[in-house]
């Protein structure tokens, strides 16, 4: 017999969507299932808060404990789907159990990026995406280690700044010539890389890792390109990660680099919905498809995959928005970097409060970098919503005038 609605994956997204179906009124079952032991968590705090001891595990909750059971959701944890039938409209357990469902969510996240270098697969390494990674790593951690970390982007910058809070002493490799050089501007790079160097952080760019090995008394040594090595005591891997999307494509939803999804979190077919992390999915301001990783991302399409089902108005589109706090700096960018923009620095980079705003040749908005900023930030993000053109390009350079004209 056919039945409510499966989630596949208890995580930001998938939490989140059972609690939008029940508030959009959705009356029918709904099962919840995670391959983790824990009820859906935030993974932002693993990297700050939490692992600098300043969030307990009950802080990093979703909802309180009682949530799933008073809103009638029943959770199987520490359970696997490990596989689709779409035919049936069942999924298979990895205790061999099935469930079946109406409509299906596959909220599956995405999974650390596998380290092809030599001695990768042998010497221990720590990754961090989970609440196990973190303990991992916290329980490994302290004050004098030193500690080498492989990729700058977000979560590893992170990671340096709370290692550095905690008394490490920290070396990050970058592959590239900059930090952040994926998903940031030079001047953001720029102000990382001196914000971290100031606070003691080595950062080595065109570092390209070439092996991984054990040294004398357990000592992990990275071996790069120039044929230097460096000793550590520990090691973190954070070079990106790949959508968790094996299940899809092995039950025949169309995928490329995620789940292809429409404006509705909707796959290939009408019965079977993906969100979050997992999802390639289009944006209305910009062309293209995009995976997004971020909690916003994971919470606009929680509510479209409910809307969608339930009946309920879909929610306005967001531009997508992302944060990462590093020391005392908390970042916000809006809009995503395209070709064919110029940057425009408003306010001093060395005042630790400063925004990018990126404008292409129609004077529109197209992203927003902004450090300690957040009335930049709102107005850009809303600028951005409304594709608003010929921008006045002093106004946005000038950190005294407010943007708030523009708007009008
Ligand atoms: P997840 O939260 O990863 O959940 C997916 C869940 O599905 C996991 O629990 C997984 O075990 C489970 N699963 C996978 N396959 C199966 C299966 N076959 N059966 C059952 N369960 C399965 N975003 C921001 O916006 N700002 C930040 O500052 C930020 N910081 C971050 C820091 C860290 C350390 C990490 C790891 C992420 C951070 N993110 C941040 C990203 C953000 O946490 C993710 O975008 C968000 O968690 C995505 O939600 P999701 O539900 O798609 O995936």
């Amino acid at each position: 017999m056919m039945t409510g609605v499966v989630i596949i994956g208890a995580g930001h997204a998938g939490g989140s969507a059972a609690g939008f179906l029940r508030q959009y009124g959705f009356k029918g079952d709904i099962t919840l299932i995670g391959e983790e032991p824990y009820l859906p968590y935030q993974r932002p705090p693993l990297s700050k808060a939490w692992l600098k001891g300043e969030a307990s595990l009950d802080d990093l909750y979703l909802r309180g404990d009682t949530f799933y059971d008073d809103q009638n959701v029943t959770t199987h944890l520490n359970t696997r789907v490990g596989a689709i039938n779409r035919d049936g409209r069942t999924v298979t357990l990895s205790d061999g159990g099935t469930v079946a469902y109406e409509h299906l969510i596959i909220a599956t996240g995405s999974k650390a990026r596998p380290f092809p270098v030599k001695g990768a697969d042998r010497l221990p390494h720590h990754v961090l995406r989970s609440i196990d990674d973190a303990e991992r790593l916290k329980g490994a951690i302290a004050p004098g280690h030193r500690i080498g970390l492989i990729g700058a982007g977000y979560v590893g910058l992170e990671v340096a700044a709370s290692a550095r809070h905690l008394g490490c002493e920290v070396t990050v490799f970058e592959r590239e010539s900059r930090i952040l050089a994926r998903v940031a501007s030079h001047a953001l790079s720029d102000f990382f890389t001196a914000t971290h160097t100031a606070h003691g952080v080595r950062i080595a760019v065109n570092a390209g890792v070439t092996e991984l090995s054990l040294g004398d008394g357990d000592v992990k040594r990275v071996h790069l390109s120039d044929s230097s090595i460096h000793d550590f005591d520990l090691l973190l891997v954070g070079i990106g990660a790949l959508p968790a999307d094996d299940l899809a494509a092995a039950a025949g939803l169309e995928t490329g680099n995620g789940i292809v999804v429409d404006e509705h979190a909707r796959t290939s077919d009408p019965a079977v919905f993906a969100i979050g992390d997992v999802t390639s999915r289009t944006l209305p301001f910009y062309d293209g498809r995009f995976r997004l990783e971020s909690v916003p991302n994971a919470l606009e399409q929680a509510k479209q995959a409910a809307a969608a089902i339930t009946g309920f108005k879909p929610p306005v589109i967001e531009t997508p928005w992302f944060w990462s706090d590093q020391y005392d700096h908390k970042l916000q960018i809006a809009g995503l970097l395209c070709a064919g923009t110029t940057p425009i620095v408003r306010g001093d980079p060395d005042s630790g409060a400063f925004s990018v705003f990126h404008v292409d040749g129609e004077g529109r908005i197209r992203a927003a970098e902004c450090v300690s900023r957040p009335a930049d930030f709102m107005a850009g993000k809303l600028l951005i919503a409304r594709g608003k053109k010929g921008l006045d390009v002093a106004v946005l350079a000038d950190a005294d005038a407010p943007l708030k004209p523009l708007l009008a």
